[in-house]
Protein backbone atom coordinates (compact mmCIF):
# COMPACT_ATOMS: atom_id res chain seq x y z
CA UNK A 1 0.00 0.00 0.00
CA UNK A 2 1.36 3.25 -1.08
CA UNK A 3 0.24 6.42 -0.12
CA UNK A 4 -0.97 10.14 -1.38
CA UNK A 5 2.59 11.48 -0.89
CA UNK A 6 4.16 8.34 -3.07
CA UNK A 7 1.62 8.99 -5.91
CA UNK A 8 2.08 12.80 -6.04
CA UNK A 9 5.62 12.74 -6.26
CA UNK A 10 5.34 9.68 -8.98
CA UNK A 11 3.14 12.03 -10.62
CA UNK A 12 5.75 14.65 -10.65
CA UNK A 13 8.24 12.66 -12.21
CA UNK A 14 6.50 11.56 -14.97
CA UNK A 15 5.44 15.15 -15.92
CA UNK A 16 6.61 15.60 -19.52
CA UNK A 17 7.40 12.10 -20.41
CA UNK A 18 5.74 9.67 -23.09
CA UNK A 19 1.76 9.12 -22.03
CA UNK A 20 3.17 5.39 -22.26
CA UNK A 21 4.41 6.18 -18.76
CA UNK A 22 1.60 6.66 -17.34
CA UNK A 23 1.04 2.76 -17.00
CA UNK A 24 3.44 2.85 -13.78
CA UNK A 25 0.55 4.37 -11.33
CA UNK A 26 -1.36 1.43 -11.69
CA UNK A 27 -2.21 0.54 -7.61
CA UNK A 28 -3.74 1.44 -4.35
CA UNK A 29 -3.09 4.52 -2.58
CA UNK A 30 -3.84 5.15 0.86
CA UNK A 31 -5.39 9.01 1.44
CA UNK A 32 -5.95 10.08 4.58
CA UNK A 33 -9.78 8.40 5.09
CA UNK A 34 -10.03 6.28 1.33
CA UNK A 35 -8.25 4.01 -0.45
CA UNK A 36 -7.55 5.28 -4.16
CA UNK A 37 -7.57 2.29 -6.68
CA UNK A 38 -6.54 2.71 -9.85
CA UNK A 39 -7.36 -0.54 -12.18
CA UNK A 40 -6.57 0.80 -15.86
CA UNK A 41 -4.41 2.84 -17.28
CA UNK A 42 -5.34 3.86 -20.82
CA UNK A 43 -2.79 3.60 -23.35
CA UNK A 44 -3.14 7.37 -25.67
CA UNK A 45 -4.78 10.29 -24.23
CA UNK A 46 -7.82 9.25 -27.01
CA UNK A 47 -8.53 5.67 -25.66
CA UNK A 48 -10.98 4.70 -23.54
CA UNK A 49 -10.12 6.38 -20.00
CA UNK A 50 -8.58 4.65 -17.12
CA UNK A 51 -10.77 3.49 -14.50
CA UNK A 52 -10.08 3.83 -10.96
CA UNK A 53 -12.52 3.05 -7.65
CA UNK A 54 -12.25 4.84 -4.47
CA UNK A 55 -13.12 2.63 -0.97
CA UNK A 56 -14.41 4.47 1.87
CA UNK A 57 -14.94 2.65 5.08
CA UNK A 58 -18.24 3.09 6.49
CA UNK A 59 -16.70 4.99 9.61
CA UNK A 60 -16.11 7.72 7.18
CA UNK A 61 -18.89 7.03 4.69
CA UNK A 62 -20.63 7.49 7.46
CA UNK A 63 -24.34 6.65 6.17
CA UNK A 64 -26.58 5.42 8.59
CA UNK A 65 -27.50 1.56 7.92
CA UNK A 66 -31.13 1.95 7.65
CA UNK A 67 -30.65 3.62 4.52
CA UNK A 68 -28.77 0.49 3.11
CA UNK A 69 -30.36 -2.22 5.13
CA UNK A 70 -33.17 -3.83 2.39
CA UNK A 71 -32.28 -4.23 -0.81
CA UNK A 72 -34.61 -2.12 -2.35
CA UNK A 73 -32.51 0.15 0.21
CA UNK A 74 -29.48 -0.02 -0.91
CA UNK A 75 -29.61 0.07 -4.65
CA UNK A 76 -31.68 3.44 -3.77
CA UNK A 77 -28.66 4.90 -2.18
CA UNK A 78 -26.73 3.59 -4.31
CA UNK A 79 -28.31 5.13 -7.15
CA UNK A 80 -28.41 8.65 -5.34
CA UNK A 81 -24.16 8.07 -4.92
CA UNK A 82 -23.61 7.48 -8.44
CA UNK A 83 -25.69 10.55 -9.18
CA UNK A 84 -23.89 12.91 -6.01
CA UNK A 85 -20.60 11.82 -7.58
CA UNK A 86 -21.48 12.98 -11.12
CA UNK A 87 -23.10 16.06 -9.69
CA UNK A 88 -19.54 16.90 -8.02
CA UNK A 89 -17.30 16.10 -10.85
CA UNK A 90 -19.55 18.26 -13.19
CA UNK A 91 -19.33 21.16 -11.16
CA UNK A 92 -15.31 20.29 -10.52
CA UNK A 93 -14.70 19.74 -14.47
CA UNK A 94 -16.78 22.80 -15.65
CA UNK A 95 -14.37 25.08 -12.85
CA UNK A 96 -11.69 23.78 -14.59
CA UNK A 97 -12.89 23.76 -18.01
CA UNK A 98 -10.97 20.86 -19.14
CA UNK A 99 -11.86 18.62 -22.06
CA UNK A 100 -11.53 14.89 -22.69
CA UNK A 101 -8.29 14.42 -21.46
CA UNK A 102 -8.84 15.90 -17.74
CA UNK A 103 -12.76 14.34 -18.01
CA UNK A 104 -13.34 12.76 -14.48
CA UNK A 105 -16.85 10.91 -15.01
CA UNK A 106 -19.15 8.06 -13.95
CA UNK A 107 -21.34 5.76 -15.48
CA UNK A 108 -24.60 8.38 -16.98
CA UNK A 109 -27.98 7.69 -15.40
CA UNK A 110 -31.25 8.24 -16.91
CA UNK A 111 -34.75 8.97 -14.82
CA UNK A 112 -34.57 4.83 -13.34
CA UNK A 113 -33.41 3.70 -10.21
CA UNK A 114 -31.06 0.94 -11.07
CA UNK A 115 -28.68 -1.73 -9.74
CA UNK A 116 -25.11 -0.71 -11.35
CA UNK A 117 -22.14 -1.47 -10.30
CA UNK A 118 -20.80 2.30 -10.34
CA UNK A 119 -21.47 2.32 -6.35
CA UNK A 120 -21.91 -0.41 -4.28
CA UNK A 121 -21.68 -0.97 -0.37
CA UNK A 122 -20.00 -3.93 0.77
CA UNK A 123 -19.82 -4.92 4.81
CA UNK A 124 -16.83 -2.88 4.83
CA UNK A 125 -16.74 -0.04 2.81
CA UNK A 126 -18.35 2.07 0.08
CA UNK A 127 -17.30 1.79 -3.23
CA UNK A 128 -17.37 4.04 -5.82
CA UNK A 129 -16.09 3.42 -9.57
CA UNK A 130 -15.29 5.95 -12.11
CA UNK A 131 -13.24 6.83 -15.35
CA UNK A 132 -10.17 9.69 -15.86
CA UNK A 133 -8.95 10.52 -19.01
CA UNK A 134 -5.11 11.59 -17.98
CA UNK A 135 -4.15 14.62 -19.07
CA UNK A 136 -1.42 14.79 -21.57
CA UNK A 137 -0.54 17.55 -24.08
CA UNK A 138 -0.18 15.97 -27.54
CA UNK A 139 1.85 12.51 -26.19
CA UNK A 140 3.35 13.86 -22.85
CA UNK A 141 2.35 13.47 -19.52
CA UNK A 142 1.31 16.36 -17.79
CA UNK A 143 2.04 15.60 -14.48
CA UNK A 144 1.04 18.69 -12.37
CA UNK A 145 -2.70 18.48 -13.59
CA UNK A 146 -2.67 14.80 -13.30
CA UNK A 147 -1.80 15.47 -9.62
CA UNK A 148 -4.59 17.99 -9.57
CA UNK A 149 -6.57 15.69 -10.12
CA UNK A 150 -6.03 12.75 -8.34
CA UNK A 151 -4.63 13.98 -5.54
CA UNK A 152 -6.93 16.97 -5.02
CA UNK A 153 -10.04 16.53 -7.32
CA UNK A 154 -10.95 13.03 -6.02
CA UNK A 155 -10.38 13.80 -2.54
CA UNK A 156 -12.80 16.88 -2.97
CA UNK A 157 -15.11 14.98 -4.78
CA UNK A 158 -15.42 12.17 -2.25
CA UNK A 159 -16.06 14.49 0.58
CA UNK A 160 -19.13 16.31 -1.42
CA UNK A 161 -20.49 13.75 -2.37
CA UNK A 162 -19.94 10.60 -0.88
CA UNK A 163 -19.82 11.60 3.22
CA UNK A 164 -23.11 11.71 4.65
CA UNK A 165 -22.44 14.47 6.96
CA UNK A 166 -21.95 16.84 4.06
CA UNK A 167 -24.98 15.67 2.11
CA UNK A 168 -28.48 16.78 2.56
CA UNK A 169 -30.35 14.00 4.41
CA UNK A 170 -33.33 14.76 3.46
CA UNK A 171 -33.89 13.47 -0.11
CA UNK A 172 -31.71 10.42 0.58
CA UNK A 173 -34.47 9.36 2.70
CA UNK A 174 -36.63 10.16 0.00
CA UNK A 175 -34.67 8.63 -2.84
CA UNK A 176 -34.91 5.36 0.00
CA UNK A 177 -38.37 5.59 1.13
CA UNK A 178 -39.34 5.97 -2.73
CA UNK A 179 -37.68 2.55 -4.15
CA UNK A 180 -38.89 0.72 -1.02
CA UNK A 181 -42.39 1.92 -1.75
CA UNK A 182 -42.21 0.96 -5.47
CA UNK A 183 -41.15 -2.07 -4.86
CA UNK A 184 -43.60 -3.05 -2.27
CA UNK A 185 -46.43 -1.95 -4.85
CA UNK A 186 -45.23 -4.23 -7.29
CA UNK A 187 -45.11 -7.07 -5.14
CA UNK A 188 -48.77 -6.68 -4.08
CA UNK A 189 -49.79 -6.59 -7.66
CA UNK A 190 -50.30 -9.71 -8.16
CA UNK A 191 -51.95 -10.74 -5.34
CA UNK A 192 -54.90 -7.76 -6.07
CA UNK A 193 -55.37 -9.41 -8.95
CA UNK A 194 -53.64 -6.78 -11.12
CA UNK A 195 -50.88 -6.16 -13.95
CA UNK A 196 -50.18 -2.94 -13.53
CA UNK A 197 -50.86 1.04 -10.98
CA UNK A 198 -50.96 4.73 -11.83
CA UNK A 199 -51.59 6.52 -8.40
CA UNK A 200 -53.47 9.89 -8.46
CA UNK A 201 -50.79 12.74 -9.36
CA UNK A 202 -48.40 10.72 -11.58
CA UNK A 203 -46.66 13.12 -14.27
CA UNK A 204 -46.78 10.98 -17.07
CA UNK A 205 -45.44 13.56 -19.95
CA UNK A 206 -41.53 13.75 -20.96
CA UNK A 207 -40.54 16.85 -21.73
CA UNK A 208 -39.56 15.59 -25.35
CA UNK A 209 -38.99 11.94 -27.53
CA UNK A 210 -35.51 12.82 -26.57
CA UNK A 211 -35.75 13.95 -22.99
CA UNK A 212 -37.10 11.45 -20.33
CA UNK A 213 -37.40 14.22 -17.63
CA UNK A 214 -40.73 14.99 -16.60
CA UNK A 215 -42.90 17.96 -18.65
CA UNK A 216 -43.16 20.67 -16.16
CA UNK A 217 -45.67 23.25 -17.43
CA UNK A 218 -49.15 22.16 -18.56
CA UNK A 219 -48.70 18.58 -17.97
CA UNK A 220 -51.94 17.44 -15.80
CA UNK A 221 -51.45 14.66 -13.13
CA UNK A 222 -52.94 11.67 -13.64
CA UNK A 223 -56.56 10.99 -11.83
CA UNK A 224 -58.03 7.55 -11.22
CA UNK A 225 -61.61 6.75 -12.97
CA UNK A 226 -63.84 5.60 -10.00
CA UNK A 227 -64.81 1.93 -11.06
CA UNK A 228 -60.57 1.31 -11.52
CA UNK A 229 -59.64 3.08 -8.33
CA UNK A 230 -57.44 1.18 -5.93
CA UNK A 231 -56.26 1.52 -2.43
CA UNK A 232 -52.69 0.54 -1.88
CA UNK A 233 -50.67 0.87 1.56
CA UNK A 234 -47.14 1.59 1.09
CA UNK A 235 -44.66 0.88 3.29
CA UNK A 236 -43.23 4.64 4.17
CA UNK A 237 -45.62 6.59 2.67
CA UNK A 238 -49.33 4.86 3.30
CA UNK A 239 -52.21 4.97 1.82
CA UNK A 240 -51.76 5.28 -2.05
CA UNK A 241 -54.74 5.16 -4.38
CA UNK A 242 -54.90 5.34 -8.16
CA UNK A 243 -55.83 3.27 -10.93
CA UNK A 244 -55.29 -0.28 -11.03
CA UNK A 245 -55.17 -2.46 -14.16
CA UNK A 246 -56.71 -5.55 -14.19
CA UNK A 247 -55.30 -8.64 -15.35
CA UNK A 248 -56.90 -10.00 -18.25
CA UNK A 249 -57.15 -7.86 -21.75
CA UNK A 250 -57.24 -4.03 -21.23
CA UNK A 251 -58.07 -1.58 -23.65
CA UNK A 252 -56.92 1.75 -24.08
CA UNK A 253 -58.69 4.12 -26.48
CA UNK A 254 -59.26 7.40 -27.39
CA UNK A 255 -58.97 10.72 -29.78
CA UNK A 256 -55.53 10.89 -31.04
CA UNK A 257 -53.10 13.44 -29.44
CA UNK A 258 -55.18 12.31 -25.84
CA UNK A 259 -52.45 10.71 -24.20
CA UNK A 260 -52.58 6.89 -24.68
CA UNK A 261 -48.98 6.26 -25.65
CA UNK A 262 -47.91 8.66 -23.24
CA UNK A 263 -49.68 5.75 -20.50
CA UNK A 264 -48.45 2.87 -22.32
CA UNK A 265 -45.06 4.38 -21.83
CA UNK A 266 -45.15 4.73 -18.32
CA UNK A 267 -46.64 1.38 -17.46
CA UNK A 268 -43.69 0.07 -19.45
CA UNK A 269 -41.30 1.40 -17.56
CA UNK A 270 -43.08 0.89 -14.57
CA UNK A 271 -41.31 -2.71 -14.67
CA UNK A 272 -38.38 -0.32 -13.08
CA UNK A 273 -38.21 2.27 -10.47
CA UNK A 274 -37.57 5.90 -10.73
CA UNK A 275 -35.86 9.13 -8.97
CA UNK A 276 -38.43 10.34 -6.71
CA UNK A 277 -39.81 14.09 -8.62
CA UNK A 278 -39.74 11.79 -11.65
CA UNK A 279 -43.61 12.01 -11.36
CA UNK A 280 -43.68 8.24 -12.47
CA UNK A 281 -41.87 7.19 -9.06
CA UNK A 282 -44.97 5.05 -7.76
CA UNK A 283 -46.01 4.07 -10.93
CA UNK A 284 -45.70 0.42 -11.00
CA UNK A 285 -46.16 -2.81 -13.53
CA UNK A 286 -45.95 -6.44 -13.55
CA UNK A 287 -42.20 -7.17 -13.86
CA UNK A 288 -42.89 -9.72 -16.59
CA UNK A 289 -44.25 -6.75 -18.86
CA UNK A 290 -42.71 -6.79 -22.23
CA UNK A 291 -43.17 -4.06 -24.90
CA UNK A 292 -43.92 -5.90 -27.99
CA UNK A 293 -43.91 -3.94 -31.60
CA UNK A 294 -43.59 -4.42 -35.25
CA UNK A 295 -39.27 -4.45 -36.06
CA UNK A 296 -39.57 -5.12 -40.07
CA UNK A 297 -35.91 -6.35 -41.49
CA UNK A 298 -35.09 -8.31 -37.78
CA UNK A 299 -33.44 -11.19 -38.10
CA UNK A 300 -35.66 -14.44 -36.32
CA UNK A 301 -33.80 -17.73 -35.85
CA UNK A 302 -35.90 -20.85 -35.67
CA UNK A 303 -39.14 -19.08 -33.89
CA UNK A 304 -41.81 -21.45 -33.82
CA UNK A 305 -44.59 -18.13 -34.91
CA UNK A 306 -47.19 -21.12 -35.63
CA UNK A 307 -49.80 -19.67 -33.29
CA UNK A 308 -49.88 -16.63 -35.54
CA UNK A 309 -48.72 -17.59 -39.14
CA UNK A 310 -49.11 -20.65 -40.81
CA UNK A 311 -48.81 -21.72 -44.20
CA UNK A 312 -46.44 -19.40 -45.84
CA UNK A 313 -45.78 -18.85 -49.47
CA UNK A 314 -43.71 -21.62 -50.59
CA UNK A 315 -44.51 -24.08 -47.64
CA UNK A 316 -41.77 -22.84 -45.45
CA UNK A 317 -42.44 -23.79 -42.21
CA UNK A 318 -43.30 -21.70 -39.05
CA UNK A 319 -42.71 -24.53 -36.65
CA UNK A 320 -38.75 -23.11 -36.77
CA UNK A 321 -38.99 -19.97 -38.34
CA UNK A 322 -36.07 -18.33 -39.70
CA UNK A 323 -35.17 -15.23 -41.72
CA UNK A 324 -32.83 -12.51 -42.45
CA UNK A 325 -35.21 -9.69 -42.96
CA UNK A 326 -38.83 -10.19 -41.12
CA UNK A 327 -42.07 -8.40 -42.42
CA UNK A 328 -43.95 -6.44 -39.64
CA UNK A 329 -46.36 -9.09 -38.91
CA UNK A 330 -43.66 -11.72 -38.75
CA UNK A 331 -41.52 -9.77 -36.72
CA UNK A 332 -44.61 -9.30 -34.67
CA UNK A 333 -45.28 -12.55 -33.85
CA UNK A 334 -41.50 -13.64 -33.53
CA UNK A 335 -41.46 -11.12 -30.77
CA UNK A 336 -44.35 -12.27 -28.71
CA UNK A 337 -43.26 -16.23 -29.37
CA UNK A 338 -40.04 -14.63 -28.21
CA UNK A 339 -41.06 -13.00 -24.95
CA UNK A 340 -43.58 -15.96 -23.93
CA UNK A 341 -40.45 -18.52 -24.52
CA UNK A 342 -38.46 -15.72 -21.69
CA UNK A 343 -41.05 -15.95 -19.48
CA UNK A 344 -43.19 -12.59 -20.12
CA UNK A 345 -46.45 -12.14 -17.98
CA UNK A 346 -47.62 -8.90 -19.53
CA UNK A 347 -47.42 -7.91 -22.98
CA UNK A 348 -47.77 -4.21 -24.19
CA UNK A 349 -48.81 -3.33 -27.74
CA UNK A 350 -49.17 0.42 -29.00
CA UNK A 351 -51.33 0.46 -32.28
CA UNK A 352 -48.62 3.42 -33.32
CA UNK A 353 -45.87 0.55 -33.45
CA UNK A 354 -47.97 -2.22 -34.34
CA UNK A 355 -48.49 -3.81 -37.57
CA UNK A 356 -51.65 -3.69 -38.81
CA UNK A 357 -52.38 -6.76 -40.66
CA UNK A 358 -50.84 -8.40 -36.63
CA UNK A 359 -53.88 -6.60 -35.26
CA UNK A 360 -57.16 -6.93 -37.42
CA UNK A 361 -58.85 -8.61 -40.05
CA UNK A 362 -62.31 -7.40 -40.53
CA UNK A 363 -65.06 -9.42 -42.03
CA UNK A 364 -64.69 -7.62 -45.41
CA UNK A 365 -61.15 -9.27 -45.61
CA UNK A 366 -62.00 -12.12 -44.49
CA UNK A 367 -64.70 -12.46 -47.19
CA UNK A 368 -62.40 -11.42 -49.73
CA UNK A 369 -59.25 -13.15 -49.02
CA UNK A 370 -60.40 -16.74 -47.52
CA UNK A 371 -58.58 -17.66 -44.81
CA UNK A 372 -56.26 -20.24 -45.96
CA UNK A 373 -54.94 -17.41 -48.50
CA UNK A 374 -53.81 -15.62 -45.57
CA UNK A 375 -50.87 -17.13 -43.45
CA UNK A 376 -52.10 -14.27 -40.43
CA UNK A 377 -53.81 -15.20 -37.68
CA UNK A 378 -54.33 -11.69 -36.50
CA UNK A 379 -54.14 -11.03 -32.54
CA UNK A 380 -57.66 -10.36 -31.83
CA UNK A 381 -58.21 -14.03 -32.22
CA UNK A 382 -55.75 -15.02 -30.23
CA UNK A 383 -55.25 -12.29 -27.27
CA UNK A 384 -57.70 -14.17 -25.18
CA UNK A 385 -56.59 -17.42 -25.33
CA UNK A 386 -53.45 -16.46 -24.31
CA UNK A 387 -54.86 -15.26 -20.72
CA UNK A 388 -57.07 -18.39 -20.55
CA UNK A 389 -54.13 -21.57 -22.09
CA UNK A 390 -50.93 -19.32 -20.36
CA UNK A 391 -52.19 -17.02 -17.76
CA UNK A 392 -50.51 -13.68 -20.07
CA UNK A 393 -52.48 -10.47 -20.34
CA UNK A 394 -52.30 -7.68 -22.55
CA UNK A 395 -52.90 -4.08 -22.60
CA UNK A 396 -53.20 -2.63 -26.08
CA UNK A 397 -53.42 0.95 -27.26
CA UNK A 398 -56.15 0.84 -29.57
CA UNK A 399 -57.76 3.85 -30.73
CA UNK A 400 -58.66 3.00 -34.48
CA UNK A 401 -60.51 -0.50 -34.43
CA UNK A 402 -63.38 -1.62 -32.01
CA UNK A 403 -63.27 -4.99 -33.15
CA UNK A 404 -61.11 -5.65 -29.60
CA UNK A 405 -64.40 -4.75 -27.70
CA UNK A 406 -65.67 -7.76 -27.77
CA UNK A 407 -62.31 -9.78 -26.74
CA UNK A 408 -61.57 -7.17 -23.32
CA UNK A 409 -62.04 -7.29 -20.20
CA UNK A 410 -61.57 -3.74 -19.41
CA UNK A 411 -61.52 -0.71 -21.96
CA UNK A 412 -60.24 2.98 -20.64
CA UNK A 413 -60.65 5.97 -22.70
CA UNK A 414 -58.14 8.57 -22.88
CA UNK A 415 -60.13 11.53 -23.17
CA UNK A 416 -57.69 14.75 -22.33
CA UNK A 417 -55.16 13.15 -20.63
CA UNK A 418 -57.50 11.44 -18.22
CA UNK A 419 -58.66 8.09 -17.90
CA UNK A 420 -62.46 6.88 -18.23
CA UNK A 421 -63.81 3.80 -17.18
CA UNK A 422 -65.76 2.53 -20.76
CA UNK A 423 -65.95 -1.02 -20.31
CA UNK A 424 -69.77 -1.26 -19.94
CA UNK A 425 -70.14 1.20 -22.61
CA UNK A 426 -68.29 -0.92 -25.22
CA UNK A 427 -69.49 -4.10 -24.73
CA UNK A 428 -73.29 -2.57 -25.58
CA UNK A 429 -71.56 -1.28 -28.45
CA UNK A 430 -70.43 -4.62 -29.32
CA UNK A 431 -74.00 -5.97 -28.74
CA UNK A 432 -75.69 -3.17 -30.68
CA UNK A 433 -73.23 -3.65 -33.45
CA UNK A 434 -71.60 -6.61 -34.48
CA UNK A 435 -68.40 -7.27 -36.28
CA UNK A 436 -69.46 -10.47 -38.07
CA UNK A 437 -66.27 -11.42 -38.12
CA UNK A 438 -65.50 -15.41 -38.06
CA UNK A 439 -62.99 -16.14 -34.93
CA UNK A 440 -59.81 -17.90 -37.22
CA UNK A 441 -57.76 -18.70 -33.73
CA UNK A 442 -58.63 -22.62 -33.33
CA UNK A 443 -59.76 -24.14 -29.78
CA UNK A 444 -56.24 -22.89 -28.46
CA UNK A 445 -53.69 -20.62 -28.42
CA UNK A 446 -50.68 -23.31 -29.57
CA UNK A 447 -47.40 -24.45 -28.54
CA UNK A 448 -44.71 -22.25 -26.78
CA UNK A 449 -41.68 -24.09 -28.25
CA UNK A 450 -38.52 -23.08 -26.13
CA UNK A 451 -35.25 -23.05 -28.35
CA UNK A 452 -31.39 -24.46 -27.37
CA UNK A 453 -29.18 -21.96 -28.53
CA UNK A 454 -25.64 -23.26 -30.05
CA UNK A 455 -22.80 -21.58 -28.56
CA UNK A 456 -20.42 -22.24 -31.39
CA UNK A 457 -22.82 -20.51 -33.45
CA UNK A 458 -22.66 -16.86 -30.48
CA UNK A 459 -18.99 -15.87 -31.21
CA UNK A 460 -17.81 -12.62 -29.50
CA UNK A 461 -14.21 -12.39 -31.47
CA UNK A 462 -12.72 -10.37 -34.13
CA UNK A 463 -9.70 -11.74 -36.29
CA UNK A 464 -7.04 -12.09 -33.30
CA UNK A 465 -8.95 -9.76 -30.30
CA UNK A 466 -10.35 -12.34 -28.11
CA UNK A 467 -13.80 -10.35 -27.40
CA UNK A 468 -15.05 -7.34 -29.50
CA UNK A 469 -17.88 -5.53 -27.24
CA UNK A 470 -19.03 -2.26 -27.90
CA UNK A 471 -21.88 -0.17 -26.90
CA UNK A 472 -23.28 2.84 -28.72
CA UNK A 473 -25.79 4.43 -27.17
CA UNK A 474 -28.98 2.32 -26.15
CA UNK A 475 -29.79 0.81 -29.36
CA UNK A 476 -26.80 -1.12 -30.76
CA UNK A 477 -24.11 -3.80 -29.50
CA UNK A 478 -20.88 -4.41 -31.40
CA UNK A 479 -20.76 -8.00 -30.76
CA UNK A 480 -17.51 -9.16 -32.41
CA UNK A 481 -17.55 -8.80 -35.92
CA UNK A 482 -21.57 -8.20 -35.68
CA UNK A 483 -23.64 -5.42 -35.06
CA UNK A 484 -27.13 -5.97 -32.76
CA UNK A 485 -29.78 -3.29 -33.35
CA UNK A 486 -31.88 -3.12 -30.64
CA UNK A 487 -33.58 0.20 -31.69
CA UNK A 488 -37.06 -1.65 -31.15
CA UNK A 489 -36.19 -3.02 -27.90
CA UNK A 490 -37.76 -0.12 -25.85
CA UNK A 491 -37.38 -1.28 -22.00
CA UNK A 492 -33.35 -1.04 -22.58
CA UNK A 493 -33.05 2.56 -20.30
CA UNK A 494 -29.39 2.90 -20.30
CA UNK A 495 -26.56 2.27 -22.19
CA UNK A 496 -24.94 0.24 -19.62
CA UNK A 497 -27.54 -2.32 -19.32
CA UNK A 498 -26.34 -2.96 -23.24
CA UNK A 499 -22.89 -3.00 -21.93
CA UNK A 500 -23.75 -5.72 -19.33
CA UNK A 501 -26.35 -7.62 -22.05
CA UNK A 502 -22.87 -7.83 -24.23
CA UNK A 503 -20.53 -9.42 -21.41
CA UNK A 504 -23.92 -11.05 -20.36
CA UNK A 505 -24.33 -13.06 -23.77
CA UNK A 506 -20.44 -13.91 -23.37
CA UNK A 507 -20.61 -15.46 -19.62
CA UNK A 508 -24.12 -17.29 -20.58
CA UNK A 509 -21.69 -19.04 -23.97
CA UNK A 510 -19.26 -19.83 -21.40
CA UNK A 511 -21.32 -21.43 -18.47
CA UNK A 512 -24.56 -22.49 -19.64
CA UNK A 513 -24.86 -22.38 -23.81
CA UNK A 514 -22.20 -24.82 -24.19
CA UNK A 515 -24.44 -27.29 -22.41
CA UNK A 516 -26.88 -27.17 -25.04
CA UNK A 517 -29.77 -26.48 -22.58
CA UNK A 518 -32.85 -24.64 -23.59
CA UNK A 519 -33.00 -20.73 -23.71
CA UNK A 520 -35.33 -20.24 -20.71
CA UNK A 521 -33.08 -22.44 -18.46
CA UNK A 522 -30.06 -20.44 -19.55
CA UNK A 523 -32.00 -16.67 -19.00
CA UNK A 524 -32.90 -18.46 -15.31
CA UNK A 525 -29.45 -19.66 -14.77
CA UNK A 526 -27.54 -16.07 -15.34
CA UNK A 527 -30.39 -14.15 -13.77
CA UNK A 528 -29.96 -16.40 -10.45
CA UNK A 529 -26.17 -15.86 -10.71
CA UNK A 530 -26.42 -12.22 -11.33
CA UNK A 531 -28.93 -11.79 -8.24
CA UNK A 532 -26.42 -13.91 -5.75
CA UNK A 533 -22.94 -12.89 -6.87
CA UNK A 534 -23.46 -9.27 -8.61
CA UNK A 535 -23.07 -7.59 -11.78
CA UNK A 536 -19.37 -8.27 -11.00
CA UNK A 537 -19.57 -12.08 -12.27
CA UNK A 538 -20.00 -10.44 -16.18
CA UNK A 539 -16.37 -8.79 -15.91
CA UNK A 540 -12.71 -9.31 -15.30
CA UNK A 541 -11.75 -5.71 -14.20
CA UNK A 542 -14.24 -4.02 -11.54
CA UNK A 543 -15.88 -2.16 -13.80
CA UNK A 544 -18.06 0.96 -13.09
CA UNK A 545 -20.49 1.07 -15.77
CA UNK A 546 -22.57 -2.29 -15.84
CA UNK A 547 -26.45 -1.45 -15.36
CA UNK A 548 -28.91 -4.69 -14.23
CA UNK A 549 -30.74 -5.80 -17.37
CA UNK A 550 -33.85 -8.32 -17.51
CA UNK A 551 -33.94 -11.89 -19.13
CA UNK A 552 -36.11 -10.27 -21.51
CA UNK A 553 -33.72 -7.93 -22.72
CA UNK A 554 -30.70 -10.42 -22.79
CA UNK A 555 -33.05 -12.91 -24.63
CA UNK A 556 -33.71 -9.67 -26.65
CA UNK A 557 -30.15 -9.29 -27.68
CA UNK A 558 -29.31 -13.05 -28.09
CA UNK A 559 -32.32 -13.40 -30.48
CA UNK A 560 -31.32 -10.14 -32.50
CA UNK A 561 -28.20 -11.86 -32.72
CA UNK A 562 -27.42 -12.79 -36.83
CA UNK A 563 -25.23 -15.53 -36.55
CA UNK A 564 -27.03 -17.18 -34.04
CA UNK A 565 -28.19 -20.88 -34.69
CA UNK A 566 -30.42 -23.00 -32.76
CA UNK A 567 -31.62 -26.77 -32.68
P1 LIG B 1 -51.92 9.52 -28.27
O1 LIG B 1 -51.10 8.29 -28.18
O2 LIG B 1 -53.26 9.39 -27.63
O3 LIG B 1 -52.03 10.04 -29.66
P2 LIG B 1 -49.76 10.79 -26.82
O4 LIG B 1 -49.65 9.96 -25.60
O5 LIG B 1 -48.74 10.60 -27.88
O6 LIG B 1 -51.21 10.70 -27.43
O7 LIG B 1 -49.74 12.30 -26.30
C1 LIG B 1 -49.82 13.38 -27.17
C2 LIG B 1 -49.05 14.57 -26.60
O8 LIG B 1 -49.62 14.98 -25.35
C3 LIG B 1 -47.60 14.24 -26.30
O9 LIG B 1 -46.80 15.32 -26.71
C4 LIG B 1 -47.54 14.09 -24.80
O10 LIG B 1 -46.29 14.46 -24.27
C5 LIG B 1 -48.65 15.02 -24.33
N1 LIG B 1 -49.24 14.52 -23.08
C6 LIG B 1 -49.54 13.25 -22.78
N2 LIG B 1 -50.05 13.16 -21.54
C7 LIG B 1 -50.08 14.42 -21.04
C8 LIG B 1 -50.51 14.98 -19.79
N3 LIG B 1 -50.98 14.22 -18.81
N4 LIG B 1 -50.36 16.32 -19.63
C9 LIG B 1 -49.87 17.08 -20.64
N5 LIG B 1 -49.47 16.62 -21.82
C10 LIG B 1 -49.56 15.29 -22.03
MG1 LIG C 1 -50.21 7.16 -29.70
Amino acid sequence: MTNRETLRQLLLQLDNRSYKAYRDIKGRYQFPDFTLIIDRVQGDPFASPSQLRVQLPHSVAGFPPNLYQTRSREIALRDYLTRQFAKAAQELSSRRGTGKSGMMAIVPVGQSVLDRTSALITPEFLEVRFVVGLPARGRSILGRQAVEMLCEDIPEIVDKALKYQSLNPNPIQQQVETVEDADGLRQQLSERGLVAFIPDGAMLPRRSGVDERPLLTEAVPFHSPEPLRVEFTCPNRGLVTGMGIPAGITLIVGGGYHGKSTLLRAIELGVYNHIPEDGRELVVTDAGAMKIRAEDGRSIVGVDISPFINQLPQGRSTRQFSTTNASGSTSQAANIMEALEAGATLLLVDEDTAATNFMIRDRRMQQLIAKDKEPITPLIDKIRQLYTDYGVSTILVMGGSGDYFDVADTVIAMENFQPDDVTAKAKAIAQQHQTERTPEGGETFGHITPRIPLAESIDPSRGQRDVKLKVRDVDEVVFGTEEIDLAAVEQIVERGQLRAIASAIVYAKEEYIKGQRPLPEILNQVMADIETQGLDILSHLPEGDLVLFRRFELAAALNRLRSLKVR
